[in-house]
């Protein structure tokens, strides 16, 4: 099953697809949610009532925009350095312990929405990444366990503004800049995908560069050791994501550093899983500052 939250008619819709089309699961079964997020923490039995309704549920219609996938995840939990080669380009070890830093719901876009590039910085990077969504909460999973938490998994670009990243040891701020993590387009359910989602190529395209060809075989810790671990310290709960990391190509460390422009459309796909794409922006305010030393330039 794949599963997505739209907005039609600036009306939140959850849909599924059927075929080529989508179809509106929630105007069916009102139990549903309007949302996948909604959708997951509707009950254990939340698959066996979306495929129901997704039988019977009629196409959407209308101008469709993809919401961030879980509109506001409890929390959104990222890997870092969770491939060899990825860590070798950062000139970091590969951690014995996961590396583990958070996003905030608010930084979060859907699939063809802009990835905006800040006023404050040029240095606007892509990472293509597998984000599983976990659907059963709970604390002190085993890892044995940990593939039935998994509620789906679905594509993510952590937009990174590496200036940020880097300025103290912790790289939050540079990871949540307004409007840098895109999320989306679809929940695809764990039976459609290798145990754990290994085994899938990653890419991230933008133009005709080729700039990232990951696995998802390579990480360090797999999808089931990364729920164990994260949730010996937290109660994970229906919702939340967590982003396993990038492989190598970033930007930040090619030579010459190669940034996301405005103009651009960043592709980073998942095989099996979906094709997330955003055009890069310039945050509106970054126009104005622009043109401020310029009209003093132009006034000597
Ligand atoms: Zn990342």
């Amino acid at each position: 099953m794949r599963l997505a939250s739209l907005l039609v008619a600036d009306t939140p819709v959850l849909a599924a697809r059927r075929g080529d089309e989508y179809v509106d699961i929630g105007a069916v079964d009102p139990s549903l949610g309007t949302d996948v997020g909604a959708l997951i923490a509707s009950g254990p039995d939340w698959r066996l009532r979306a495929a129901r309704a997704a039988t019977e549920a009629q196409p959407v219609i209308g101008d469709i925009t993809f919401r961030p996938l879980v509109p506001r995840p409890p929390k959104v939990l990222c890997l870092g350095l969770n491939d060899v080669d990825h860590a070798a380009e950062a000139g970091l070890p590969v951690p014995d312990f996961p590396v583990v830093f958070s996003r905030v719901a608010s930084s979060l876009i859907g699939h063809n929405q802009p990835i905006v590039r800040p006023v404050e910085s040029d240095m606007l990077d892509y990472e293509v990444e597998l984000a599983v969504v976990i659907g059963r909460g709970g604390r002190r999973i085993d890892a044995a366990d940990a593939l039935d938490h998994v509620a789906g998994y679905t594509v993510f670009n952590d937009g990174s503004i590496r200036d940020y990243q880097v300025r103290t040891h912790q790289w939050m701020l540079g990871k949540n800049f307004h409007g840098t993590g895109a999320l989306g387009p679809e929940l695809v359910t764990p039976e459609e995908l290798p145990p754990g989602a290994s085994g899938l190529k990653m890419t991230t395209i933008i133009g005709e560069e080729r700039l990232q060809n990951g696995n998802t075989g390579a990480f360090v810790f797999d999808v089931a050791s990364a729920v164990a671990l994260l949730s010996t310290v937290l109660m994970l709960e229906p919702g939340d994501v967590i982003a396993m990391g990038t492989p190598s190509g970033i930007g930040f460390a090619r030579d010459p550093k190669r940034f996301m422009v405005p103009g651009e459309i960043c592709r980073v796909a998942i095989e099996g899983v979906g094709e997330l794409v955003n055009p890069i922006v310039d945050d509106p305010a970054r126009a104005a500052t622009e043109t401020e030393p310029k009209l003093q330039t132009g006034g000597v």
